[in-house]
């Protein structure tokens, strides 16, 4: 009796009369192969059921006329692979020089490895099939140069390819043409009939040869490809979105911080001079001149009037300020030229409240005149207003007693 492993194929396999995307997933599916002996055959359909995905199609739809033409033809050669027969020892106790080759190898449709025990017994040569894997290839293509490549990689492909260079040996890799390398043929597909005709999983011909008569060739990079992975100019616009931080935060210093903490490693990516350590003064009130551009931003359109006899100016930084009355007072910058804040905006809304809390739960008017010393705040006295009537404690601190009326009868 022959120690092998064969292929039970349901016989009859149904071939169903309606061809919906539905239908084509549940045949994939009882299809079992944990070992990949089959991967070149089995990958067709999942190429052909990842086409329907770019097409958009329902799970109920038919499949367009040539991608079930295809699929039917499939279905019927299945069948065929009853035929197989893998020999199931991998390695014989008198076998020497027992080497592992992994191939691999992608396609524009698939990208699959393979493996195969390559042994001396008595002057012959046993090529065992070890493992196969094939994946239908993502919508991204990759490229396997990056392993022989000293170059620095972004970090997805920094991960993977120090990994692979730890587990191998670098020597131990070489490039072979697609016509040699066993990995094509699931890398691409194929028929049931060509797969017993190749008898593909007794691996490539020439590796019953001697070593010195492998094939070998170079390998052409295509450096376009390869540097599009490489991280030698990392310029990164970082988009300060209001709700990250509406959302996110729930009070304005944790807001500011954010800010402050990202200028910081902007301007260290951009090497605009090397800060370390606490926060500066100057990193402080600039990453408030970023908080308060990101409001204006979101809150005032160009073009657009602020208010009754509201004269608004504009910073050399594009931010909005109030032309206050007292332009050549004596006064603080801050103070003649205020910020100018809309009414609505929930930074503004933090903003009133962190104040209202760090000047021990001041009332409107007193947080009216402590906010106009940097903003000048569209409605100020209702939007100040509230957000101190909104305050639980103060509302809790501000209620009157109950009154009662005694009536007296005579
Ligand atoms: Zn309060």
């Amino acid at each position: 009796m022959e120690d092998i492993l064969e292929c039970n194929v349901i016989r009859p396999f149904q071939v169903p009369n309606s061809l919906p995307k539905r239908t084509v997933l549940s045949c994939i599916q009882r299809l079992f192969d944990p070992l990949g002996f089959l991967s070149p055959v089995l990958i067709r359909p999942k190429v052909l059921l990842q086409k329907t995905w770019t097409l958009k199609l329902e799970w109920d739809a038919q499949l367009p006329t040539d991608t079930e033409k295809e699929f039917r033809s499939w279905l019927y050669k299945i069948a065929l692979l009853d035929q197989v027969m893998i020999p199931r020892c991998l390695y014989l106790d008198c076998e020497r020089d027992v080497q592992l080759h992994v191939f691999c190898d992608a396609s524009c449709e698939a990208y699959a490895s393979v493996a195969f025990a390559r042994s001396v017994v008595q002057d012959t040569v046993r090529v065992v099939f070890l493992w196969a894997k094939a994946r239908v290839a993502p919508w991204k293509r990759i490229t396997i140069t990056w392993i022989t490549r000293a170059q620095t990689w972004n970090t997805f492909v920094k991960k993977r390819v120090t990994e692979i260079r730890n587990l191998t040996d670098v020597k131990s890799r070489v490039h072979i043409s697609g016509d040699e390398n066993p990995a094509d043929l699931p890398s691409r597909g194929c028929s049931a009939a060509r797969y017993l005709k190749t008898e593909w999983w007794k691996g490539p011909h020439w590796s019953y040869e001697d070593p010195g008569d492998w094939p070998k060739t170079e390998l052409m990079v295509n450096k376009e490809e390869v540097n599009m992975e490489s991280t030698e100019c990392v310029l990164t616009e970082v988009a300060l979105e209001r709700r990250c931080f509406s959302t996110n935060f729930s009070s304005y210093p944790s807001n500011l911080r954010v800010i402050e903490w990202i200028e910081r490693f902007s301007s260290r990516s951009c090497k605009r001079g090397i800060c370390a350590g606490s926060l500066s003064a100057e990193e402080i009130e600039q990453a408030e001149r970023t908080m308060v551009g990101i409001i204006q931003r979101e809150a005032f359109e160009p073009g657009k009037t602020y208010g009754k006899n509201l004269r608004v100016g504009v910073f050399s930084d594009g931010l909005l300020y109030v032309e206050s009355k007292l332009l050549y007072s004596e006064e603080s910058e801050h103070f003649r030229r205020p910020f100018l804040l809309p009414h609505k905006h929930p930074l503004v809304d933090l903003m009133i409240r962190e104040e209202h809390l760090r000047n021990n739960h001041a009332g409107t008017h007193i947080l009216m005149s402590i906010m106009r010393e940097k903003f000048w705040i569209i409605k100020s006295r209702k939007t100040i207003g509230r957000i101190v009537r909104g305050c639980v404690k103060c509302r809790r601190f501000d209620q009157r007693p109950i009154r009662r009326r005694f009536w007296t009868y005579f």
